[in-house]
């Protein structure tokens, strides 16, 4: 049996500690003896006969494949010497990623600090208010430099977001327009995504010149256009976009927020939507990411935004508060009527590339598009020396150029002698080469001595430059950007470093106490795990560099994917999509081509259980399937006899199954194994929706009770940190019958299968650079780690039901009498007996100085609690006893003791303004409200703002900083 020591700080002075260095004992909560206690609790001895009793016979797998644990210093060594194969070459590739300089006070307090790392997305708004306010900043940013009304809080990347934009022109034209015309010179990434997100849809992609776009076609939705395109030329798109407005037809245009800064911005020209990606904007490369996709909006357009739009409200006491706006529109509630699937996007990227804005502001901005243009002009001015010939007459960073005396293979090769990457197109004779923020004099002589230039001169060149425009006056920018206070009021370090951390002090993060957000997995994010994520060997590299410069993340990425197939039991790995939502459109596509390619393509109908999570309906709606809900019983399960009628009745049409396991209800369903079994006898294939990984790691596995394709969510079970609301990670891992249809790239290493359905992100390995995150988790953990944490969530989660079960009622509980790795307590009696709802009770949690498990999410009404492994006893028993006083809290109430309505709950949560006001007249003391427990007297967190009004921000919908500057002055 392992040894393990206590996590709290007492008993570590008291001296219990062990002298070995196994991560696991750093990453499961609860120590031996504690263990021990839980177990009494439960009525069980051991670990393995507890376990034994919770999870069905039926579904138990064979033991994983063994490997070994390392230890957190020789897990690094052992990624750092994998990544050391990396080639970190200049890249001057373009596509959409340009190096960027990371502001160290930015690298140091915000990507590496866990206040910004660890909080979930925004949804207890009056402990986020830190991260809103942040995100509140990047739509401020997004929106004044594209000119544009509105801005989102950040999409997946640019290339989504141009699928988006396609479907909301359709969307807008209530699906009779099928035809959407995209710019050949659009990224090539964007233009196959956008093929790839077309079909299903009966959109019809156009690709061509913009001169010969028929913009009085009657099918035509709208057109995407972009500037710089990329080949480096930029355009004024104005008397376009007013002929294709006269036609009802939608302005979508691709733009650089760098070149916007220096160029008329796509707002002026009159676009309907904007979009483009934030990377630039201080985000490392990551060979593909993560990064901020960033999707701005005419005002009219507001409602259907897709991914989450930050907005300013009021909280009780009439003071300003922010909040997540048009919560309503969250896929739980609209499912298959969303606008998208997109739940994760890249809110701690978003916050980065916002505190970027601020840190250099308008003018610091200028100066770096200025300089990174003069770059340009100066390489152009050398191309042209040398005899070549510079395609693009108007450029703002990047310059195509047909070679003359030199093959493009051969340039291409004496640039790669000098440590500089380049893109070629061999057949045309030319190269595209993209300038950014750091390159250096070096780099732009090397280019030119590999054209034939003798012995160039960076000085005399650069003069010449300065006297040459790169691009006509009428397309320089004239109009002010980042004008508002913050812009310019954090702009040296100390002051900005003090406004990050102010404002993080707000935010309630994994830094301050469990998170036990059912459905989320709010496991420890170890620091060893962050740790690569800063190696300029993980960070570096452009996504589309020679194969034989990423070495060392085929590596990595091919281990991990081979760990990935031993968790899930099956056959090939997908590692492409960046969310669980992405995830689930991938998995669901390859069922299609499947089906497809056996010449029964018309197969669309996808049965899902009424306890799904919305993103599943939203997901098969985009992969163009029908949605037939499936009836679950009173106690959770799936309604067998349901499901067997549907499936009869759809047989002929019937694609799929959507199941969550275990259910969302938290309970390991036994019949499962008779689910799978039903749907496949009709022809059927099973997709399981991967969220709860975490209960089943080396227990069970989608591929063990008949599951066909899995996501899996890589910042739940395998501790991406989730950011605030993303980044993360959702690869797909499929049956041996499925993986020819993987998705695959266009550009950069071959990945997915021969008979592929398309691409569902715009780098071949999404936002390769957090899948190190995992799997150094991983490596950490070894293959009996991994199994032992799955046992712990469970262990925690029965521990924590069973403190729980005399003061609520827990809604499911499976056969065993247990609960798998999350449970529902349920509020709902409290409404008629003392006026009290979840709400409440979340907002309560908060004085407690605890975040609100899961809100009504399965169930209306209710709160779903997963405390995970992590979590150790200490933390289970004060999420316990806090809630046991707020049912004693709810007692008075219904005793009559405490009014209905002015009451601890109901003026939750307290904050400090509040409870030192000059005057208090409540029927309930100031100690009550802000110190109701020992441990908040040991360590209060405070929030910082009263309970918010949601609705008041919904009718008074303000989404950038303007409002809040106008309001504090
Ligand atoms: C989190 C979750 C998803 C969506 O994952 P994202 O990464 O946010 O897109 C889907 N299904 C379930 C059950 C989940 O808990």
């Amino acid at each position: 049996m392992m040894r393990r020591f206590a996590l709290r700080p007492l008993q570590m002075f008291a001296g219990a500690r062990f002298a070995h260095d196994d991560y696991i004992n750093r990453h499961i909560g609860p120590n031996e003896a504690e263990t021990a206690e839980m177990l009494k609790t439960l009525g069980a001895t051991t670990l393995d006969e507890f376990i034994a009793k919770a999870i069905p016979a039926n579904i138990v797998r064979p033991p994983m494949k063994e490997f070994k644990a390392l230890s957190e210093k020789d897990a690094l060594s052992h990624l750092r010497h994998l990544m050391s194969k990396n080639k970190l070459h200049k890249s001057l590739i373009g596509q959409g990623y340009y190096d960027a300089i990371l502001p160290p006070v930015i690298q140091r307090n915000v990507l590496e600090n866990p206040n910004w790392y660890t909080p979930y997305t925004p949804y207890q708004a009056e402990i986020s208010q830190g991260r809103l306010e942040s995100l509140l900043n990047y739509q401020t940013m997004i929106t004044d430099i594209t000119k544009m009304p509105i801005a989102n809080a950040s999409l997946l990347d640019q290339a989504t977001a141009a699928s988006e934009a396609m479907y909301a022109a359709f969307q807008a034209h209530k699906g009779k327009r099928a035809k959407f015309f995209v710019s050949s010179t659009c990224f090539q990434s964007t233009i196959e995504m956008l093929r790839t997100r077309a079909a299903p849809l009966g959109i019809e992609v156009v690709v061509g010149d913009v001169a010969s776009v028929d913009l009085a076609d009657p099918s035509l939705s709208g057109i995407l256009v972009q500037t710089p395109d990329a080949t480096g030329a930029v355009h004024d798109f104005t008397d376009l976009f007013a002929k294709a407005k006269q036609k009802g037809v939608f302005n979508c245009c691709g733009g650089d927020l760098l070149a916007m800064c220096v160029t008329k911005p796509p707002g002026e020209m009159g676009a309907d939507i904007v979009l483009g990606s934030a990377q630039r904007f201080g985000i490392p490369l990551g060979y593909g990411g993560p990064h901020a996709a960033f999707f701005a909006v005419r005002d009219d357009l507001k409602r259907s935004l897709p991914g989450r739009l930050i907005g300013v409200s009021k909280d009780a006491n009439g003071e300003i508060a922010i909040r997540m706006a048009l919560q309503t529109r969250e896929q739980h509630i609209k499912r298959d009527r969303a606008t998208s699937n997109i739940c994760t996007a890249q809110a701690l990227l978003a916050n980065m590339s916002a505190f970027y804005g601020i840190y250099h502001g308008q003018d610091g901005l200028v100066e770096i598009a200025n300089s990174v243009h003069l770059k340009a002009k100066t390489l152009a001015i050398g191309m042209e020396s040398a005899g070549h010939e510079v395609v693009s007459k108007s450029f703002f960073d990047t310059v195509t150029v047909k070679l003359n005396s030199v093959a493009p293979s051969e340039f291409v090769a004496r640039c790669a002698e000098r440590g500089v990457v380049v893109a070629a197109d061999l057949a045309g004779g030319s190269v595209t080469i993209a300038l950014d923020e750091a390159t250096m004099e070096s780099h732009v002589t090397s280019l030119l001595e590999a054209a034939g230039l003798q012995q160039p001169v960076y000085k005399n060149l650069e003069a010449l430059a300065r006297q040459r425009a790169g691009f006509a006056t009428e397309v320089a920018r004239k109009s002010p950007f980042l004008q508002q206070r913050v812009f310019k009021s954090y702009q040296n370090e100390h002051e900005l470093m003090r406004y990050i951390q102010r404002l993080s002090r707000k935010d309630y993060g994994l830094t301050h106490g469990a998170i036990p957000l059912g459905s989320c997995t709010m496991k420890l994010n170890a620091a060893a795990t962050m740790i690569p994520m800063s190696w300029p060997e993980v960070n570096g590299l452009h996504p589309l560099v020679p194969d034989d410069h990423s070495r060392g993340y085929s590596a990595m990425c091919l281990d991990l994917e081979q760990k990935l197939k031993e968790v899930t039991g099956f056959a090939a790995v997908s590692l492409q999509p960046n969310s669980g939502a992405q995830g689930e459109y991938a998995g669901l596509r390859v069922i299609r081509a499947y089906h497809a390619s056996k010449g029964e393509g018309h197969r669309d109908v996808c049965l899902i259980p009424q306890s799904a999570h919305g993103t599943n309906p939203a997901s098969a709606v985009l992969a163009g399937m029908k949605i037939v809900v499936v009836k679950c019983l009173p106690d959770g399960r799936i309604d067998v006899k349901d499901l067997e009628e549907n499936c009869k009745k759809h047989a002929k049409q019937l694609a799929c199954v959507m199941i969550t396991y275990p259910s969302t209800y938290g309970v390991f369903d036994s019949d499962i194994v008779t689910c799978t079994t039903m749907v496949h006898e009709h022809g059927g294939q099973v997709y399981i929706d991967g969220a709860n990984l975490n209960a089943m790691v080396g227990v069970t596995g989608p591929g063990f009770f008949g599951g066909d394709v899995c996501h899996i969510n890589m910042h739940k079970t395998f501790s991406i940190p989730h950011g605030g609301g993303g980044p993360g990670m959702g690869p797909i891992a499929v049956r041996e019958h499925l993986a020819p249809f993987l998705p695959n790239s266009a550009l950069g290493p071959k990945v997915g299968g021969s008979q592929s359905f398309g691409q569902v992100s715009q780098a071949p390995y999404g936002s390769a650079s957090i899948l190190s995150i995992s799997y150094m988790l991983m490596t950490m953990l070894g293959s009996s780690g991994l199994r032992r944490c799955t046992e712990y969530a469970i262990l925690n989660a029965n521990y924590l039901r069973k403190r729980l079960e005399q003061h609520y009622p827990i809604l499911f509980v499976g056969d065993t009498g247990c609960v798998a790795h999350e449970f529902i307590i349920d509020v709902r009696g409290f409404k008629k007996s003392a006026n009290v709802e979840a709400e409440d009770v979340a907002k309560r949690l908060m004085d407690y100085g605890l975040h609100a498990p899961t809100l009504s999410f399965p169930v209306a009404g209710t709160l779903m609690i997963e405390p995970t492994e992590s979590e150790s006893k200490y933390e289970l028993d004060r999420i316990a006893d806090a809630l046991i006083s707020i049912r004693e809290e709810i007692a008075q109430i219904e005793r009559g003791e405490q009014p209905t309505e002015n009451n601890v709950l109901k003026n939750a949560p307290h904050t400090a303004r509040v409870v030192t006001a000059a005057d208090w007249t409540r029927p309930y003391t100031r100690q009550l409200a802000a110190y109701p427990s020992s441990h908040t007297v040991l360590e209060k967190y405070w929030p910082t703002v009263s309970r918010i009004d949601g609705a008041y921000g919904d009718r008074n919908l303000i989404c950038s900083c303007v409002g809040i500057e106008s309001y504090k002055d």
